[in-house]
């Protein structure tokens, strides 16, 4: 599961990798980022006022979710956290993805497990990047696959344009006698625009 939350735009030194963090994934390359030095901190702050790099005003967030009954094991494992400014494109963020899946295929052997979605909400740039990586080869009409897709149903509906207003003659007595309960409070009140056009049935 892919999704993006919300962050600070803030960024903070790590003291247990002696790395910047809060810089951009798509730009964060270009700066210094590892802490050896007044001026590697100088370096990274006039990047950022550059706009060589940016502050991550959003993070993807990717996790594992096993399907079980069981709800000890159900729960989502988080494995990924990563800055971003927002600026990468589909091909970028389709190869963040795909390290993701192959760590988790490294690691998939020892605990017998396979992935078997990749699943995120309706963001386009996602969309696409999953197709990238997803659609990979056309399917044979003759192949297994083919044979239960066929049986899916596609619940498609088709907008019929809407109809123009019909006077419906079984309609009539009822319209007549609301026309007429509410005639005389109007006409007392005001002189209105004038007599209405008789309805016959
Ligand atoms: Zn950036």
């Amino acid at each position: 599961m892919f999704d993006e939350i919300a962050t600070e735009k803030r960024p903070r030194w790590d003291s247990r990798t002696n790395h910047f963090l809060g810089s951009c994934q798509e730009h964060g390359n270009q700066t210094c980022l590892k802490f050896e030095n007044e001026n590697d901190l100088k370096m990274m702050v006039e990047d950022v006022e550059q706009e060589n790099v940016h502050l991550a005003s959003e993070a993807t967030v990717g996790a594992v979710g096993l399907l079980s009954g069981d709800t000890c094991i159900y729960g989502t494992r988080l494995i990924l956290i990563s800055g971003t400014c927002k600026k990468e494109q589909a091909p970028e963020h389709a190869i963040l993805i795909q390290n993701s899946v192959s760590a988790i295929n490294i690691r998939a052997p020892d605990f017998c497990i396979g992935t078997v979605s990749l699943a995120s909400d309706g963001e386009a740039k996602r969309g696409k990047s999953l197709v990238m990586i997803m659609f990979k080869h056309s399917l044979k009409c003759s192949g297994m696959e083919a044979r239960f897709l066929v049986m899916c149903r596609l619940r498609l509906r088709a907008v019929e344009p809407p109809k123009p207003a019909v006077f419906e003659p079984s309609l009539a007595p009822a319209v007549i006698g609301l026309r007429r309960a509410q005639g005389p409070a109007q006409n007392s009140q005001s002189p209105g625009p004038g007599p209405e056009p008789e309805l016959s049935a």
